[in-house]
């Protein structure tokens, strides 16, 4: 997937539409666990059957891409939904001339 580099979006801050700058988040801080997570360990440990196998074994073929949008107005970063999975993600580094 190619996204474009500068995308006309909505400001949260400045309450209206405005260029903003999208740039790939890095560095994601590990969440704590949520139920469903703290429920599978519970099960890993022995509690009840064992219902699969690790996760560590088998590796998702796709990875997450979260995206950061910085306007061009207040020059604020936020974040649009909750990202999404791709196999190959770039971002735009020049504008295509029609
Ligand atoms: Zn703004």
């Amino acid at each position: 997937m190619l996204a474009p580099k500068t995308q006309r979006r909505y400001c949260i801050y400045c309450r209206k539409h405005t260029l903003h700058d999208v740039k790939r988040s890095s560095g994601h801080k590990k969440s704590p666990l949520r139920e469903g997570e703290r429920r599978f360990h519970r099960k890993m440990k022995g509690f009840g059957s064992f219902p699969k196998s690790n996760p560590k074994d088998r590796e998702k073929p796709t990875r997450k891409v979260d995206l950061r949008y910085k306007c061009a107005e207040c020059k604020k970063e936020h974040n649009i939904g909750k990202g999404f999975r791709v196999k190959k993600f770039e971002i735009q580094t020049e504008k295509k001339e029609k």
